[in-house]
């Protein structure tokens, strides 16, 4: 399998009239570039849980997710590199046909069990299962999780901008830019509808005195996952004008969201934004072809 290549990072200027107008200058971290199948952030909140389960002798990693997770596949991938078996919690009955992302992380040598939405609320690992795991919460969720999204800025610095701008699933790499930034402000698009106890997740892996990232609630376009004519529109635009791809759950989410910002003025004149990429891209196969161009 391809490994993970940290030297594909790059900081790429993102030229939008909406931006120029606005007197805004906006760069995008490539973390997407870094693995087709270990997305973006979730490598840098899984580095420090995989280094801690080989310091403890585990041989197994399980971890939770749903059908199209990047987590799922982010860490199934991890596990096949760092030599440590995998196990995916997958939310939601057993499925007949896998989706592309359970195969792939089925290639990968994850398996898999199915648990119940009240299992998997519950975080309750199967009663079947008998062997010595290592469990990761989804999403990576946790302080090791935030240490991990932390080191993101090992790759650029976040004095050069006022406003680092992210998506917000679970929160996790959120509070580990906030951790990491003084100067700077964290903006963070949350992708989710319901998750009402965010503001308190991302609280509880916040160090002590640190600011806490602004939640932007109004870009979830009817919820995880869901989406709308205009988000892919604005996706498409962007590729044709930027080459850069976004994915339709979080990235695509992230990108409309501090455009239309802008667009309404939100930025004040000078702002230099830095806009995580945080890959995802494989979660766009569960798109009808010609959705997107790219
Ligand atoms: C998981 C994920 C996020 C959200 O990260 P959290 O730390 O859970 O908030 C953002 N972007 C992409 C592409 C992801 O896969």
């Amino acid at each position: 399998m391809q490994g993970i290549n940290l030297n594909n990072i790059s900081v790429d200027p993102v030229v939008l009239q909406v931006f120029a107008e606005n007197n805004i200058e906006a760069d995008m971290l490539r973390l997407d570039k870094i693995h087709p199948l270990v997305s973006g952030n979730k490598w840098f909140k899984l580095r420090y849980y995989l280094e801690d389960a080989k310091r403890l002798n585990y041989q197994c990693i399980a971890t939770f997710g749903g059908a199209w997770s990047n987590h799922i596949l982010a860490t199934a991938a991890a596990c096949k590199l760092h030599g440590l078996q995998s196990v995916g919690l997958i939310r939601g009955e057993e499925i007949q046909h896998l989706t592309p992302t359970l195969l792939k992380a089925k290639e990968l040598g994850m398996r898999f069990y199915f648990i119940t939405r009240d299992n998997y609320r519950g975080k309750n690992l199967p009663a079947k299962i008998h062997e010595d795991l290592y469990v990761i919460q989804q999403g990576g969720y946790g302080r090791k999780g935030a240490d991990g999204a932390a080191t993101i800025f090992d790759y650029c610095s976040a004095a050069n901008y006022t406003h680092i701008c992210c998506a917000l699933g679970t929160g996790t790499m959120a509070a580990g830019l906030a951790n990491a930034t003084v100067t700077s402000q964290v903006l963070a698009i949350n992708v989710l509808k319901t998750n009402f106890r965010i503001k308190e997740d991302i609280k509880a892996l916040l160090n002590k005195d640190r600011i806490e990232p602004v939640l932007i609630n109004d870009y979830h376009f009817g919820g995880y996952a869901k989406h709308h004519p205009a988000l892919f529109a604005f996706m498409n635009k962007l590729y044709q004008q930027t080459l850069i791809p976004s994915d339709f759950v979080y990235t695509g989410k992230l990108f409309y969201a501090i455009a239309d910002l802008a667009a309404k003025k939100y930025f004040p004149p000078g702002s230099r934004l830095l806009l995580i990429h945080s890959g995802g891209l494989q979660g766009n196969d569960s798109l009808s072809n010609g959705t997107l161009i790219f």
